[in-house]
């Protein structure tokens, strides 16, 4: 690490969702624009060792980075508004700190000493924060909960003791809290802000700033009053207003200072501002796109639409791409199994299967797939959907009735098997029928090579490509030919030829399927191939119609 390195700490307080994440995200991006090497981190009190194993409903979507680390979906944003891949070493949680310290104890690291939460667990949690850095000017650390949660506590402490060991010249602590709007008074109210605050500070933090979520603009004597109960420079309290989209976040961040007060602090020149031009783009091809397209995703978390955040974000990527709004809309796939597909399906112009697990919903997902595939509407499966999509062509066009998935029959025509030994850079996988459910999917990016004359080989202009995945089953390559024989291809698979990564249906329009999650890698400058394309597909079918 460089000792040049500077650290910024993002807590949160009064509220849950404030949108931390996106606050940290959006603060790296605008030091990005002032020229800035910035790397994010995320630390989850929780005792999960890792999100995977939790329900969607709990956390949201489980995000995966190229080396296979499953995270808290924050690392979404980050690398959405950053660009900067996201590691391993970017994701921790009490759960991971706890076993390492526990593995240690076993091993007899500690020499006979007796293991507590000071030191043993704290110095873990400052060995992840100072490890794996390089040249970075800034690495932004963002704990998750909120300020005076039990769990948070060691991970408080422990931000403390960093920012004692590197001096408060390299360390910065941003509180994000949140002043309600009392409709009857007329007024935003700043004491639980306060409040707040003063339990950060009997954990010994003193915050720098606060970030101030609001529905309406912070008049300067109520931001005067913040500053002075809470013991922070005036223009240190940013308002962090509400906006109709998340890519204003960065200009409206820097419109109100954060940057260049985030840049004083550490007593850096900033002249003039930053870059933000390629933001001011987007925002303005959000707020003036040139049409609308109507998508469906079928999926089955429809209650918390955090579920499927990237997905959402893509389809949003390539709507920018194509200067059009995607208006998605969120079909239950549980509802196409009690009613005809035509009653929810019919107004849009693209179909998006997303991946899933278990037999919930399922049915319904091979309703949508066939739906789009008999009325050539444009369709991208994803993981599950892919697996669903395959099943569709072998039981309605090849004729195999119980061709299904072993995950949820262990007794069908196995077209979508469990893998029980993969290739990893050279080294053998392995995993077992009953081995344990946590980390032990096929995980992060591998390769795959794309066939000749296919449409995917169009699409990404190259003919092998990485994709980041998180699955355990897989489409068994002994179906090519029956697959091939019903009109869907194999036109993309792993280098040794034995994992099938991509199906395609050449007669119709535009009927893609990944094994992989494509959603992952979009971001808003940079969107996804597949998601331009398949978006554009859809604007090309509702010209159509
Ligand atoms: N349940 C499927 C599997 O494990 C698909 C997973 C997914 O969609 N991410 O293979």
């Amino acid at each position: 690490m460089s000792d040049k390195t500077k650290f910024i700490f993002i807590t949160g307080g009064v509220v849950s969702s404030l949108g931390k994440g996106l606050a940290s995200a959006s603060l790296a991006s605008i030091l990005q624009a002032r020229g800035f090497k910035v790397r994010m981190r995320k630390l989850d009190p929780y005792l999960n060792v890792d999100p995977g194993t939790m329900s969607p409903y709990q956390h949201g979507e489980v995000y995966v980075t190229d080396d296979g680390a499953e995270t808290d979906l924050d690392l979404g944003h980050y690398e959405r508004f950053s660009g900067v891949a996201c590691h391993k070493t970017d994701s921790i949680t009490s759960g991971k700190i706890y076993q390492r310290v526990i593995d240690k104890e076993r091993h007899g690291d500690y020499l006979g000493a007796t293991i507590q939460v000071v030191p043993h667990v704290t110095n873990e949690i400052k060995d992840f924060i100072l490890s794996d850095i390089s040249d970075e000017d800034f690495v932004l650390c963002e704990i998750g909960g909120t300020v005076g949660d039990i769990e948070g506590q060691p991970f408080l402490e422990a931000i403390r003791q960093v920012a004692y060991d590197l001096g408060r010249d390299r360390a910065m602590f941003i509180h994000v809290t949140l002043l309600p709007y009392i409709p009857t008074a007329g007024e935003l109210k700043t004491k639980p802000t306060q409040h707040s605050v003063k339990k950060l500070q009997e954990y010994g933090i003193q915050p720098d700033m606060v970030l101030c979520r609001s529905q309406c603009p912070i008049p300067q004597n109520e931001k005067k009053k913040i500053a002075l109960f809470c013991n922070i420079r005036e223009e240190n309290v940013i308002a962090a207003l509400d906006v109709d989209n998340i890519y204003q976040v960065p200009v409206a961040y820097s419109h109100e200072g954060m940057d260049r007060q985030v840049c004083k602090h550490f007593g850096i020149e900033c002249d003039g501002d930053p870059d933000l031009s390629k933001w001011e783009k987007i925002v303005d091809i959000i707020r003036h796109p040139a049409g609308e397209v109507k998508i469906a995703v079928v999926g089955k978390y429809m209650q918390l639409l955090e579920a499927y955040k990237s997905i959402h974000e893509a389809l949003v990527h390539g709507g920018i791409a194509n200067k059009y709004k995607v208006k998605i809309k969120w079909v239950d796939s549980e509802l196409l199994e009690k009613s005809e597909p035509d009653i929810y399906l019919s107004d849009v112009s693209g179909i998006l299967v997303p991946g899933g697990f278990g037999q919930r919903g399922t049915n319904g997902k091979i309703e949508a797939v066939k739906y789009a595939r008999e009325n050539n509407i444009p369709f991208l499966g994803i993981c599950y959907g892919m697996q669903m999509a395959v099943i569709e062509t072998m039981r309605d066009v090849a004729g195999v009735a119980n061709a299904y998935t072993t995950e949820l029959n262990p007794n069908c025509e196995p077209v979508v098997g469990l893998m029980t030994e993969w290739e990893k850079d050279g080294d053998k996988e392995k995993r077992t029928q009953d081995g344990d459910l946590g980390g032990t999917m096929r995980l992060g990016a591998y390769p795959c090579i794309l066939a000749k004359d296919s449409l995917v080989r169009k699409i990404y202009g190259t003919d092998k490509i990485s994709e980041r995945h998180r699955h355990r089953y897989e489409v068994n390559i002994k179906y090519e030919k029956q697959l091939n024989d019903a009109g869907m291809v194999i036109t993309g698979k792993s280098p040794d030829g034995r994992l099938p990564e991509i199906v395609e249906i050449p007669a119709h329009p535009w009927f893609i399927g990944v094994q992989f999650h494509p959603e992952l890698k979009s971001k808003p400058f940079d969107p996804h191939p597949l998601f331009v394309s398949f978006v554009k597909a859809a604007i090309d079918k509702q010209n159509k119609k």
